[in-house]
């Protein structure tokens, strides 16, 4: 229900569990955040409020200066530690909000090319068709394009990956995604108030945009396929 990604210069657990505390208003019955540190993709997922995820990180620590980080309000497959985002699959991690209408017809595809599901989540399928698409030969960047053009439904996604400290892509169709520039960081929140203690510089995707970001900024292209412009806008919010 709630989506944050952050490109930073500063370890960013605490971060994450703090913007995702700002969209704590939105509801949510699980929370996780996975995070990129020297190459190594890994995340930490828990049940209930945020402070079970805040508890779970103290013992079980999450180094790394990139990540993402996801409030749940399960539509499919019920709200559990296996069902809670980050999804990952081989090399990719992947945080969603909204539904994934085409999720069965994926699984069929993705089972015929022999892979394992590990939850009952419409999500799933995104971050296993991308792993699918990188065994084909593709780039991440690539293999997650590939797999946005495939999905129907309503969705805000954020896609983090293995090996890659300084790369996050980031889509919205149908649920609203706001990308937030730093001084050397980037942001993306499901909203600016997530992100108003690191940045009230926002940009706002529109429908069917999708963005590669890295710390230097964000290419945004719109659903054809065309390096577009959006607006930057300097907002006023509540830090
Ligand atoms: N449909 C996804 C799930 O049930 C995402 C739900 C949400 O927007 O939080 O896991």
């Amino acid at each position: 229900c709630g989506i944050v990604g952050v490109l930073g210069n500063h370890e960013v657990a605490p971060i994450l569990v703090e913007a995702l505390r700002r969209l704590e208003y939105r509801g949510y019955d699980s929370a996780g955040i996975a995070t990129v540190n020297g190459g190594t993709l890994d995340r930490r997922r828990a049940v209930g409020k945020l402070v079970n995820l805040s508890d779970l990180l103290v013992h079980e620590p999450l180094a790394g200066k990139s990540g993402i980080g996801h409030t749940r309000w399960a539509t499919h497959g019920a709200p559990s530690t296996k069902n809670a985002h980050p999804h990952r699959a081989g090399p990719v991690a992947v945080v969603h909000n909204g539904i994934i209408e085409n999720y069965r017809e994926l699984r069929e595809e993705l089972a015929q090319h022999g892979c394992q599901f590990a939850t009952e989540t419409d999500t799933e399928t995104v971050a296993l068709l991308t792993e699918h698409y990188i065994k084909q030969g593709m780039n991440h960047v690539q293999a997650a394009e590939k797999t946005l053009s495939r999905l129907e439904g309503a969705f805000a996604l954020a896609f983090l990956f293995e090996g890659e400290d300084d790369l996050m892509v980031a889509a919205r169709k149908g649920s609203p995604l706001a990308i937030g520039h730093g001084d050397g960081e980037m942001f993306v929140g499901s909203d600016a108030i997530a992100l108003a203690p690191m940045t009230n510089r926002i940009t706002y995707l529109e429908e069917g945009d999708r963005a590669i970001l890295t710390r230097q900024g964000a290419d945004i292209y719109n659903e054809a396929g065309t390096l577009v412009n959006r607006e930057l806008r300097t907002i006023q919010v509540d830090a």
